[in-house]
């Protein structure tokens, strides 16, 4: 059978992204909902067919502990909620999946962690770029040195953010700015082209043009990560421009996304022509991998430890920023 997903937060991701990827999976299904808005469960259990008995608020949320149509809880809330519904999911005893960023600090990775532990089961984090194949490709040819010995990787990770009202913009929900939200895509593609974790970290916060707007988090946000051998990787998140990009430029060639990190229209080149690969749905593949997991007791490849890896390193990058010092990482 297929196992049984339950989303927790009903908003614009889950809406428009997992939902339809669940409609289109092979090992999972779309079986429950978690949601404080009344109206949006009525909806969805009319669109997506599923029973009341499967329907939870955060209230009712624990008693998912007791439905054996929900294998898999995911946790789509803003950042800072993640930690308390995995938890708790966890402790209901359930496979858990949260959003990136995992939580919003190391501590909270920590007992996450600790929680699926204590509770044998497993934790991933929605890090769906590594079921994408120019994404995959960027891992092999950077990790198997296809261009010889990776020296330098540069991009960006920014979009023009709308509503002053967003959660987005609440440090206390969000955890931070851009860097939290997207530039995180950017820290990923760093350790996953060249297979290897930063060192030490400079950074500084770019120009505030709008010092409303952000009041809590910062506008925009500059930051070079430091590997092993001399590799270093320059970035730059921000909420008031556009551009996804992944460059790595190697001893014998280049290869690059631009866009990278998307859903659809992704696109790359390497110094020896166009890349080729299909456009894929990211989230059914991630979500049937993380089933997969859960029926064959595998490690998922992108798991709580990874969430924790990249939330030790946004951490430091905001230190960096704060202190303008060099933050060791080893
Ligand atoms: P959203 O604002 O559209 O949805 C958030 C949901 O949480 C809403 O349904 C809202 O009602 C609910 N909620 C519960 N308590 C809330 C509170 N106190 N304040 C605000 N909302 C509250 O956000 P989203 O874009 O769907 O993002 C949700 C999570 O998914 C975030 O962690 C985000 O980083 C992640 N995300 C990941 C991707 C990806 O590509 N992997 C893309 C978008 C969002």
């Amino acid at each position: 059978r297929k196992l049984g997903v339950a989303l927790v937060g009903l908003g614009s991701y889950a809406t428009h992204q997992l939902a339809p990827a669940l409609a289109e999976a092979q090992h999972c299904y779309l079986a429950g909902i978690v949601t404080g808005t009344p109206e949006k469960a009525e909806e969805w259990k009319k669109k997506y067919n599923i029973p009341d008995k499967n329907v939870y608020n955060y209230e009712t949320y624990d008693q998912i502990a007791d439905n054996p149509d929900i294998d898999i809880v995911y946790v789509v809330l803003p950042n800072s909620m993640h930690a308390e519904y995995v938890i708790r999911g966890a402790k209901a005893g359930k496979h858990m999946i949260t959003e990136k960023p995992m939580a919003i600090s190391v501590e909270e990775c920590d007992q996450m962690i600790a929680a699926c532990k204590e509770a044998n089961r497993k934790l991933s984090v929605g890090y769906r770029l590594h079921f994408e194949p120019h994404n995959k490709e960027m891992m092999r040819l950077g990790q198997q040195q296809v261009f010889g010995p990776v020296k330098k990787i540069s991009g960006a990770d920014s979009f023009k953010i709308g509503d002053p009202d967003q959660w987005r913009l609440d440090k206390e929900l969000a955890g931070g700015g851009p860097l939290m939200d997207v530039g995180i895509y950017c820290v990923q593609g760093a350790c996953y082209t060249l297979g290897k974790e930063p060192t030490a970290i400079t950074a500084r916060f770019g120009e505030v043009t709008d010092p409303k707007k952000f009041d809590e988090v910062e506008e925009t946000i500059i930051w070079q990560m430091e590997f092993p051998d001399g590799v270093t990787a320059d970035f730059v998140s921000s909420y008031n421009q556009n551009g996804a990009k992944l460059r790595a430029e190697a001893e014998n060639g280049w290869f690059e996304l631009d866009p990278a990190y998307g859903y659809d229209g992704l696109k790359g080149e390497t110094s020896e022509g166009k890349m080729d690969f299909p456009q894929v749905r990211e989230q059914t593949l991630q979500m049937d991998d993380f089933a997969l997991c859960v029926r064959e007791n595998r490690e998922s490849i992108v798991p709580g430890e990874m969430g924790r890896r990249d939330m030790k390193i946004l951490t430091a990058i905001y230190e960096a920023a704060r202190t303008g010092k060099k933050v060791q990482l080893t």
